[in-house]
């Protein structure tokens, strides 16, 4: 792990809206009187009827309830849009910028609150209405937003599914929330390439029933085949419908929407959230985690199909009356400066994105970086997996060229917020450390017994308290809820993933405890033996699992791809062996190395590694749902060149 640390710049501290005694004195209220601070904080948004029952919730064995602000009344989409009206309908509230770089368009507050009226009224004239489930199955365009925010607005709940998947896997999410409606695109567009998102619908509806509807975008105008009862145009439904739409009173604890985790570690969960205490966290940490301010341009790259793009594109920032940049396209297409030609065109001040997408582009240097200006960049994100310390300082350096703090943000689908990172005026950074809790939120880590550790320690990460933004059950299965979360250690929230925290009581995510290996008695995250691995200058991803070994117990298996140009040599296997030696100790050193020209992800981009454990394990034919993968082709190459073949 990095040693060093990055002090808060002075102009940090003093334009910031908490430097670190602020934080202090915010965090330790927070834990002390929960019901106070967050009875004062709900006021950021506009209640119908404001809460007088503040938090509400049990994690007692059998009976996990969880309820936040739950006499409180208010509706989601009048926060993202009405409220501002008056002071900024004319604001850009979104900015989309397309594939193709020559397209791009503004929507303002106001166009936004006529489109969501619009795709509202289409909606009720379908009778769809409180409680509705609602599948989204779009590409980043703007009728993404307003048809999650025409959900919001007439009490639906919307599921949006990722626009890559599978129809197998966009009927399976259907079928589990029982869509009534399905809101696609003749096609989706991504890095050039066109995807037939129509056509994946109807494969998809072959196998759901009771879908009544199916609202079709016009994205590419490719020919598709339209049912006569079931299908219609979402262009010609919008011409006959006004800009009127009255706002559903919602109560803080009505669903707000499911989403589906992303399925790194086995069959995706349909994560249900609830309106009050989500929009309450979701603009709150939007705020202060990203330092918003009136007037700044902001730009997270997630996709709308994963929990970031709902409450860091979507509903945060919205909220705050913000900015917020939505992209259709991919970061290396037309070419590997993209992101940073598109910060450059939009004056992008914040921008929030992936390791993994980092670590892609930093295997193509420095230069298609460095020929952009960035200088109106003043703040990086990070989000999705524990970024090494290596991508960090190379994020840090060239494209922030050492003056933009980067929050690295720890979360989940499950959280509905962030609940672990800096807060860019108050907090030091030291690269890979999602660094402290955000207000409210306990950590706690665990060893396996169930002993909470004090101090420096490492072991597995629960949360003791909620949070208003925690999600409420597993749609239509509590007992899952319960099973999944609640089970490990009782009265706790346990989160999946394991941590250390260090001297200073920064948090430290060594990954999933699943992926945690036992090598001769040492216990050791994949992270670590990963962030050495791809410190050396030849490596540009590594995935390491842990396999049976004889003696060892388990050894360590590594998957290493290589910088662009690099030859994979026996030569080059002992080099990468002896430096992990060198760099963690003999007891980190990997047993077998493979090179991979590509790793298995999943469509957010994280590596699955429970493919790469059973290819490690030779158990080729035992790998489980791969429906999830982003691309299955390259589990093929992996399982040819495996190196424990017996
Ligand atoms: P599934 O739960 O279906 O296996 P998933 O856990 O990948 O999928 P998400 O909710 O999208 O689904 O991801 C949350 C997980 O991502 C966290 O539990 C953690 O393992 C990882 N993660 C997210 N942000 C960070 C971060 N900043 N540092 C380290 N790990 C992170
Ligand atoms: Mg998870």
């Amino acid at each position: 792990m990095s040693e060093k640390i990055y002090d808060v710049p002075a102009e940090w501290a003093s334009r910031a809206f908490v430097d670190d005694a602020k934080y202090r004195q915010m965090y330790e209220r927070s834990v002390k009187d929960p019901t106070g601070f967050w009875a004062e904080h709900a006021k950021r948004v506009d209640w119908i009827k404001a809460p007088t029952k503040i938090d509400n919730w049990s994690y007692a064995p059998g009976n996990i309830s969880i309820k936040w602000f739950e006499d409180g009344v208010l509706n989601a989409a009048y926060n993202c849009i009405d409220r501002h009206l008056d002071k900024r309908g004319d604001q850009v509230a979104i900015i989309w910028e397309g594939d193709d770089p020559s397209q791009s368009r503004t929507i303002t507050y106001r166009e936004l609150h006529d489109e969501v009226c619009k795709f509202a009224n289409i909606l009720r004239n379908r009778n769809v209405g409180k409680g509705d489930r609602v599948t989204i199955y779009l590409p980043m365009i703007p009728e993404a937003a307003f048809a999650m925010l025409a959900c919001a607005r007439i009490g639906a709940i919307h599921s949006v599914v990722f626009a890559g998947f599978s129809p197998d896997s966009l009927a399976g999410r259907i079928n589990d929330c029982q869509s009534k409606i399905v809101i696609t695109a003749d096609e989706g567009l991504r890095g050039g390439k066109k995807v037939p998102l129509k056509a994946n619908v109807d494969a998809a509806l072959k196998k759901c029933e009771g879908v009544d509807w199916v609202m079709v975008v016009k994205r590419t105008g490719a020919a598709i085949e339209m049912d006569d009862v079931r299908d219609f145009w979402y262009h010609e439904a919008a011409e006959v419908v006004t800009t009127e739409c009255p706002v559903e009173h919602m109560h803080a604890e009505d669903p707000l929407f499911i989403l589906y985790t992303s399925g790194s570690t086995g069959q995706p969960k349909g994560v249900l959230h609830t309106t009050g205490g989500y929009l309450v966290f979701a603009s709150m940490t939007h705020q202060y985690v990203f330092d918003y301010h009136d007037g700044d341009i902001y730009w997270c790259t997630a996709d709308v199909g994963w929990v970031t793009g709902h409450s860091y594109i979507l509903y945060g920032p919205l909220a705050n009356g913000a900015t917020t940049l939505m992209f259709e396209g991919v970061p290396n297409y037309p070419s590997n400066s993209r992101f940073w030609e598109v910060i450059d065109k939009h004056k992008v001040n914040i921008f929030y994105t992936a390791p993994t997408a980092i670590r892609a582009l930093m295997q193509g240097g420095d230069e298609p970086v460095k020929k952009t200006s960035r200088k109106s960049l003043r703040l990086l994100g990070s989000v999705g997996e524990p970024i090494n310390p290596e991508a960090w300082e190379w994020y840090h350096r060239v494209v922030g060229e050492d003056r933009c703090p980067i929050v690295d943000t720890w979360w989940q689908t499950e959280t509905g917020g962030i609940l672990i990172t800096p807060l860019p005026g108050a907090t030091k950074l030291k690269p890979g450390s999602a660094t402290r809790p955000f207000f409210g939120v306990v950590p706690e880590i665990l060893d396996p017994d169930g002993n909470v550790l004090d101090g420096e320690c490492t072991g597995n990460l629960c949360l003791a308290r909620s949070w208003p933004g925690q999600m409420r059950t597993v749609y239509g299965d509590h007992a899952r809820f319960e099973q999944t979360y609640f089970s490990a250690y009782k009265g706790k929230y346990f989160t999946g993933d394991g941590c250390r925290r260090d001297a200073d009581g920064f948090y430290w995510i060594t990954g999933r405890v699943d992926d945690v290996i036992n090598v001769s008695g040492h216990r050791m995250g994949t992270a670590e033996v990963e962030s050495s691995l791809v410190a050396h200058p030849k490596v540009s991803e590594a995935a390491v699992v842990g396999y049976p070994h004889d003696i060892k117990g388990q050894g360590i298996y590594a998957y290493v791809t290589l910088m662009a140009g690099e030859e994979p040599t026996e030569e080059l296997r002992k080099e990468l062996v002896a430096w992990v030696r060198k760099d963690i100790g003999p007891i980190a050193s990997p047993d077998l190395i493979q090179f991979a020209p590509g790793l298995p992800k999943t469509r957010s981009g994280k590596i699955m590694r429970r493919i790469l454990r059973k290819i490690a394990e030779d158990e080729p034919s035992a790998l489980g749902d791969t429906s999830t993968l982003a691309d299955p082709a390259v589990v093929d190459d992996l399982v040819e060149h495996r190196q424990n073949k017996h």
